[in-house]
């Protein structure tokens, strides 16, 4: 059998991956396998090209045999993942893995407490008022500091605008 990307090279590794529950079979050369990122030795394309050249032992880095709930197809980590569970099924299906997290989360139906407390990006300047800004561009004018003023001058022309 000759691979199935490159259709050159004898076909040594059969992988199996399951994409949203379906099952999708393909052979690929060493190489290409090593290329898609399906070898136990690494990524770097030396790597690859020495698995094809050795004729390859690799093992198919696939989730195939992660566990799926029957109902909706969600594996563990997609649950963990979204942090969803995606029917009852799923409860039966991983409740060995799912009991911990469970527990954890028992009494809270928050997800606000997953999201970090930070501070304000934006800082409020609502208390410089127009008048404000304008002493200030007067006061720095006449200190002769006119890049400040500038810069002054610009944001009262900004909040000029906003008032209109
Ligand atoms: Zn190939
Ligand atoms: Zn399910």
């Amino acid at each position: 059998m000759l691979c199935e990307k490159c259709g050159k090279n004898n076909a040594t590794t059969h992988i199996r991956t399951i994409v949203n529950g379906v099952v999708r079979e393909i052979n690929l050369c060493g190489y290409c396998a090593a290329e898609e990122g399906y070898t136990s030795i690494g990524h770097n394309s030396l790597a690859g090209m020495l698995a094809s050249m050795l004729g390859d032992v690799v093992t198919p880095q696939i989730a195939s045999e992660e566990v799926r709930c029957p109902v909706c197809g969600a594996t563990f980590s997609d649950i963990a993942e979204t942090g969803k569970v995606g029917c009852a099924e799923c409860y039966k299906t991983f409740n060995r893995e799912l009991l911990p997290y469970l527990k954890r989360v028992h009494g809270s139906t928050k997800h606000s407490g997953k999201i970090p407390n930070r501070a304000p990006l934006t800082v409020k300047e609502d208390s410089e008022t127009v008048d404000s800004l304008k002493l200030e561009l007067n006061r720095l004018v006449s200190e002769e500091r006119y890049e400040e003023a500038a810069i002054i001058r610009d944001k009262i022309r900004k909040k000029e605008a906003e008032n209109e």
